[in-house]
């Protein structure tokens, strides 16, 4: 897990940004307006930040699921048990799973 630490410069911008927030602009960063949900999650962080807290995060991908890899068999959404290994496919944590096969791409 990472941590923000917040020292005057982040303060101050963290301020700012939820200043411009509150002022009806949507959340961006560079060019990207944040979707809602991710708005929320960042606001959350910029008032740890704006209050002089540090703020922990971690960091993963989000793949829509469309574009999740899915069972041959089954059609439920797949990932590799060994990231090193384009074979080690295993049903997702979240597949609804009501079968005796083994995973396949
Ligand atoms: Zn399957």
């Amino acid at each position: 897990m990472g941590v923000i630490q917040s020292t005057p410069a982040i303060v101050t911008a963290a301020r700012r940004a939820l200043d411009a927030a509150d002022a009806g602009g949507a959340l961006r960063v560079g060019d990207h307006a944040l979707p809602p949900g991710v708005d929320d999650v960042l606001r959350k962080v910029l008032e740890l930040l704006a209050g002089g807290k540090a703020a922990g995060y971690t960091v993963s991908v989000f793949v829509p699921d469309a574009e999740r890899p899915k069972c041959g068999d089954c059609r439920e959404p797949i990932e590799l048990a060994d990231p090193t290994d384009g074979e080690s496919w295993i049903h997702a944590e979240d597949a609804n799973y009501f079968g005796d096969h083994s995973a396949w791409a």
